[in-house]
């Protein structure tokens, strides 16, 4: 699938095809925000890479080097991601990667690779990546993509050129999604407050019609607050919030919140102000309710970054929503 770069990539692009350009490195590590939408960048990336059309400038899109970047079936392309269902990546999968590095080009004489979640490696898979990040094939370029920087080992991230790539500003992405959504400019704002301003996050949540099951959801946590519900009510209440992962950040969003009313910083600093009257009505009275809120806060952390692995998910946010009514 072609997939088309947001806006304000275009001159992430332009930065980092200049820096390789200007200082060629065989090996860089992207560091991305948070859904970022690295897929539309890494593809164009790799057209301009691969394309042997007659266009000078930009990559044909047309030529059988563009249509297999495209579908991802260009064999001097080596994609390494964890297996579905893993959270690493495996040696297994490396050792593949390293045969793929020994042949020669079966096209034009460039080759590369591309690591998803580089943080997702685990150590003996980055050792063995470390080979062949010492000894490349000729004109075989890796790129290294996380959003997790601090899980990268540092030998492998040694070995790249680092780049952080910018986050989009709140500005750009409000004006994409004017022209994606025929919503208000509060309902993309509080959808924007819910995805971290993040676009990928942002979209899925307008896509999908997501706030109204944020704000049952809400509803649902003030309940529990009074315990005048269940944890599995609530839980089951938001079942697609929670299968993508998204109530872990929401739940998050709010208790850190809930942290700054507790701890009486000014409202402005909130994520999202319009709950504060909610928020102060929840002001907890234990003298260790802020240390509390924040073990709530650490088990949200656990389940987000466990949510691949094999966890059941609807129990352990039933665990924390007990924690949560339990403070009041
Ligand atoms: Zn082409």
């Amino acid at each position: 699938m072609l997939e088309v770069l947001l806006p304000w990539q275009e001159k992430v692009l332009h930065k980092l095809r200049h820096a390789h350009e200007l200082r060629p490195m065989h090996a860089q590590l992207w560091i991305t925000p948070v859904a970022y939408g690295t897929a539309a960048l890494i593809q164009n990336w790799l057209l301009g890479l691969m394309c042997h059309g007659t266009a000078t400038v930009q990559p044909c899109g047309q030529c059988e080097d563009c249509r297999w970047v495209i579908a991802h079936t260009h064999p001097d392309i080596f994609w390494l991601s964890a297996r579905e269902s893993e959270d690493q990546i495996r040696i297994d999968a490396v050792r593949e990667l390293c045969a793929f590095v020994d042949r020669t080009s079966a096209r034009h004489g460039r080759r590369a690779v591309v690591v998803e979640q580089a943080h997702r490696l685990n150590e003996h898979a980055a050792n063995a990546l470390l080979k062949s990040l010492e000894e490349p094939g000729l004109e075989t370029l890796f790129v290294l993509l996380t959003d997790r920087p601090v899980g990268v080992m540092p030998t492998i991230r040694s070995r790249c050129g680092v780049y952080h790539l910018p986050a989009p500003e709140r500005s750009e992405v409000l004006d994409w999604l004017r022209g994606r959504f025929d919503r208000s400019d509060s309902q993309l704002i509080q959808a924007m407050a819910y995805g971290r301003s993040m676009p990928e996050q942002t979209e899925l949540i307008l896509e999908k019609n997501w706030l109204s099951q944020i704000e049952g959801l809400w509803t649902g946590m003030k309940q529990l607050a009074h315990k005048k519900t269940q944890p599995s009510v609530v839980v089951a209440g938001c079942k697609e919030l929670w299968q993508e992962s998204l109530l872990a950040d929401v739940l998050m969003q709010w208790t850190e919140d809930l942290i700054r009313t507790n701890s009486q910083i000014d409202g402005s600093f909130l994520q999202h102000p319009e709950l504060y009257p909610d928020y102060t009505q929840m002001t907890v009275r234990q003298s260790r309710a802020v240390e509390q809120i924040w073990g709530i806060w650490r088990s949200l952390v656990r389940v987000r970054d466990d949510l691949n692995g094999n966890i059941q998910p609807a129990l352990c946010y039933e665990r924390i929503l007990s924690n949560f009514s339990a403070l009041f």
